[in-house]
């Protein structure tokens, strides 16, 4: 008997998420597109940008993104590798908490603000809370990441999304395999290509062989998947975890469900 940890919920072994940094009022008009395409993703957001002008507001941080995920992207946007430990600290935490405060939920992930980060940076990051950071290196693949406190997306939305997605589809590994597309709203606006973000989204959105996912998802999804126990035979499984989890069993898929103990 063969079996493998490599599918999503719903058995499917693609995923897409969306990562975008910012929170500038072009976002409405990014959701929106999202929203109607049935695409999922997270929005990096500076509590301390909230409100001002180019931004969103903080009154309708809770319903924009009520279908995405809020995530931590420091409360000012500066360098973290460039100012005092304490400041980094007060700098996620605050607008972690800044962020609960308007949405009502543990804001668990992050991006780099400049994608910069050092592995002490990282310390200081997981001292806060933050289970996850995007940064901006872009790697043309379709792999999860070694390393969540330095998840390397897919791709920028200015590279070229129809054919990494013509590659997404085609290839055949028996892995799960992950599309990550990171970028900014107000450069859509700046750069007139509104049309680039909607064309994807049409050819990318509605597919049942895709799981459509916030950045945590994936990442508590993973976690789920890892945290199977198995007997030694692999014909015995526990999942301890709260969610279901989707493994192949010589081929085909088995969900076993949250806190399932199960004889294969
Ligand atoms: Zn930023």
């Amino acid at each position: 008997m063969e079996v493998k940890c490599n599918l999503f919920p719903g058995g499917v072994r693609r995923a897409l998420t969306m990562s975008y940094d910012d929170g500038a009022e072009f976002d409405r008009r990014l959701v929106g597109i999202f929203n109607e395409n049935g695409i999922r993703g997270t929005f990096h957001l500076n509590s301390g940008k909230l409100g001002t002008e180019g931004y969103v507001s903080r009154e309708e941080t809770a319903k924009l993104y009520k279908n995405h995920e809020v995530s931590v992207h420091t409360v000012t946007h500066p360098y973290l590798t460039q100012i005092p430990d304490g400041q980094v600290l007060e700098e996620i935490l605050s607008d972690k908490m800044a962020l609960e405060e308007l949405c009502r939920y543990p804001v668990r992930g992050m991006s780099w603000p400049f994608g910069a980060y050092t592995d002490h940076v990282i310390g200081l990051a997981e001292a806060c809370g933050m289970e996850y950071s995007r940064t901006v290196k872009a790697t043309k693949a379709f792999d999860l990441p070694q390393n969540f406190m330095k998840w390397h997306p897919t791709a920028h939305h200015d590279d070229d999304l129809e054919g990494l997605w013509k590659q997404f589809l085609e290839r055949e590994f028996e892995q799960m395999l992950l599309f990550y597309v990171w970028g900014h709203s107000h450069e859509f606006s700046r750069n007139h290509n509104w049309e680039k973000i909607e064309t994807f989204c049409r050819m990318a959105g509605g597919r049942e062989d895709v799981w459509y996912a916030a950045n945590i998802e994936i990442l508590d999804y993973v976690q789920a998947s890892r945290s199977l126990r198995f007997s030694g035979n692999r014909r015995m499984v526990c999942n301890p975890s709260a969610q279901d989890v989707w493994i192949s069993v010589d081929r085909e898929p088995v969900c076993i469900a949250a806190g399932e103990f199960r004889k294969l």
